[in-house]
This record gives C-alpha cells, structure tokens and sequence, in this order.
C-alpha cells in the first residue's frame, strides 16, 4: 500500500525523529497530568505553553473504523478500498491515531481488538507508524 510521505513542521519534528528511532512519543504538559497526540503549540486541557515529551508504550486497541472507498489522496486511490481504524492508546485512551491496520482484510476490522505498533520506511531513512491487530 503507498503511503504518505510526512512533512514535519517545527511541531511535529520531534515525533517523526523519534518514529524514526521507532519510538513513539506523545506530548506531555509540564503543568497538568495531560498527555496530548497530535502536537499542539499548547495544553488542550489548561492551556499552558510548556510541553515536553514522554515516551508510550505501542499497544492499544480499535475503537471504531471505516473504510475509505473514495478519498482524495492521490497516492492512495489505487489503494481503495481500505481501512482506516481510529486506535486508543492503552496509556491515555482519550489519544487516538489512525490505522490502516495492514493484513486485516477490507470491513473485517474487529472492535475492540487489541492492536500494536509497527513501522514501515516510505521514503530513504524516513518511517511511518501504523497499527496491526496482536496475534
Ligand atoms: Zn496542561
């Protein structure tokens, strides 16, 4: 499947460096117990503008999914159909991250299933994240 090659900005540098050393990371408030995916330039929560990073662990589970039979990607359209799954972090179930969920077949996504972290290169040196389900 092709996949879309990211273009990091100032925010988001950090997560794709740290994909790159096939870690996952998400961003933590200094000033409250927040943690908050995708990169924000403050707090969702008390809107304080010092954030770090915290490491997370890969795991998570499909709260609900769709399948894209028509989008707009370019790069993608010979994809179509496929899934795109909306994941729950197992550490902070209020963050979400997409999934293409790769080797579970068209509308067979299982809700509720757990799912793990993978990587997968699309470009010299650049990886993406994806999800699949846990054997
Ligand atoms: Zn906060």
């Amino acid at each position: 499947m092709s996949k879309l090659i990211p273009i990091p900005d100032e925010l988001s540098q950090p997560f794709w460096d740290a994909i790159n050393e096939r870690r996952l990371i998400v961003q933590q408030c200094a000033d409250c117990p927040t943690l908050q995916y995708p990169p924000r330039p403050t707090c969702q929560d008390c809107g304080s503008g010092t954030l770090g990073w915290k490491e997370v662990e890969g795991k998570g589970h499909i709260l609900s999914f769709f399948v894209v039979y028509d989008g707009r990607y370019q790069v993608r359209i010979p994809d179509q159909p496929y899934n795109v799954a909306i994941v729950t972090l197992d550490e902070e179930p209020l963050i979400n991250f997409y999934a293409n969920l790769p080797g579970t077949p068209v509308k067979e996504v299982p809700i509720g299933a757990p799912v793990e972290l993978i990587f997968e290169e699309v470009a010299p040196g650049q990886l993406i994240h994806d999800w699949k389900l846990v054997e």
